[in-house]
């Protein structure tokens, strides 16, 4: 046998897959409510007027390597953007913040760091969560194990179970926490329930790396940022992540942030010469066109306004696509409590079907879900939202 002939297939990743399934469906009805990513009224992935003004203004020249560490102008604004700018933890110079590529590559130099600076330790993610979260952290040498997040019969946040379980976890343990539209189930912890979590993270000294891959998409940029800001008033030695793809619409350049929220000052500067060394080591420096174009909306006063009214747009939308395909259901069943459509938050709904009834839609309706039930409501449009409202009444009979 060859070398390389005993290699076994990827299984690929279901998400994508579906999405590519999808591509491929003939018919003319089908509807893509799969993958992460915003669609507009007209069912478009949009250029955002802001994002495109930005390009016209930068042109295009030679964009020579720029540092490990990312654009300074753009981590300067990464950091303002997620702990405010008038924040204590900036004043104080203790953050360390890299320009990171999407969210995932900030992810996956978390782990690597963590790897180093604080091995052994075990990482606990959301049950159910975004897989990769599993997977990041299995590939720096850790080993991953759940929290309980979602209670399936009332399509709830199981909140007591979850801190039980993190207070029997060894203290110092690693925990990923989604502040703000959860990704599959849409359903977020309460105010009073991210003070008592905070309480717990500190009691037990575990480290906490959020993973906000959603600002601006449930309540506003400022106010969904506010778990991580309330956290760095409390304590350190804790990480974000931040993503750009969704909130910008531009997934394919792969911009996002990671932060490092230290002690003193001096000890940010060692960590970052530790996350410069972490991305040196894998790719070495982050590609230019994302961070120039993201660099040049948030520090344009006309540009930032108007990008700001453009996330308000795709957040809107987002609510109004709920709460008509809740009035769609509504019409067609009374026997379904459509609330939990409308009080779930951000790209995604759980909407508790089962893998049969999700293969129904797809295979009767052409009506794309993923197979743990999860729906994203950017897919919704005026043109389809009575269809996909149909087809799930029906699968559901
Ligand atoms: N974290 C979560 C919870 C996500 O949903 C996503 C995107 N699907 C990411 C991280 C990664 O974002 P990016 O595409 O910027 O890598």
């Amino acid at each position: 046998p060859s070398l390389f002939g005993t290699v076994e297939p990827f299984a690929g990743d279901p998400i994508l897959s579906l999405n590519i399934a999808f591509q491929g469906d003939p018919r003319t009805e089908k509807v893509n409510l799969t993958i992460g990513i915003y669609m507009d009224g007209a069912g478009k992935v949009p250029v955002l007027p802001s994002v495109k003004a930005a390009a016209d203004k930068l042109g295009f020249g030679v964009r020579s390597y720029i540092p490990m560490e990312g654009l300074p102008e753009y981590r300067r604004l990464v950091q303002e953007l997620v702990f405010g700018k008038a924040h204590q933890v900036l004043a104080e110079k203790r953050v360390a913040t890299i320009q990171s590529v999407g969210g995932t590559g900030a992810l996956s130099v978390a782990a690597d760091f963590l790897a180093k600076h604080a091995p052994g330790r075990a990482v606990y993610v959301s049950d159910p969560t975004w897989d990769n979260h599993h997977g990041l952290f299995q590939r720096a040498g850790f080993e991953t194990k759940t929290y309980p997040y979602w209670d399936g019969a009332t399509r709830t946040l199981r909140f007591d179970d979850m801190l039980k379980t993190l207070e029997e976890a060894p203290a110092g343990s690693i925990v990923i926490v989604q502040p703000v539209c959860h990704n599959p189930t849409g359903v977020d912890l309460s105010r009073a329930q991210q003070d008592a979590l905070t309480d717990l993270l500190i009691e037990k000294k575990h480290i906490a790396v959020f993973d906000m891959a959603y600002q601006g998409f449930a309540d506003g940029l400022e106010e969904d940022a506010g778990f991580v800001r309330r956290f760095a008033d409390r304590t350190s030695s804790f990480l974000v992540a931040n993503s750009f793809s969704k909130n910008f619409s531009l997934y394919g350049e792969r911009c996002g942030g990671l932060s490092v929220v230290c002690t003193a000052a001096d000890e940010a500067d060692r960590v970052l010469g530790q996350l410069k060394l972490v991305v040196r080591r894998s790719y070495s420096n982050p590609p230019t066109t994302g961070g120039l174009l993201i660099a040049t909306v948030l520090g344009d006063p006309a540009l930032r306004a108007q990008w700001e009214a453009e996330v308000a747009d795709m957040r809107v939308r987002m609510k109004d696509m709920r709460e008509k395909l809740a009035a769609e259901v509504k019409k067609l069943s009374n026997e379904i409590d459509v609330g939990f459509i409308t009080q779930q938050r951000g790209m995604f709904s759980y909407t508790g079907l089962s893998k049969p009834q999700v293969v129904q839609m797809r295979d009767k309706d052409g009506v794309y879900l993923v197979e743990s039930g999860r729906m994203c409501v950017a897919g919704l449009t005026d043109a389809n939202v009575a269809a996909v409202a149909k087809s799930l009444v029906a699968a559901r009979a």
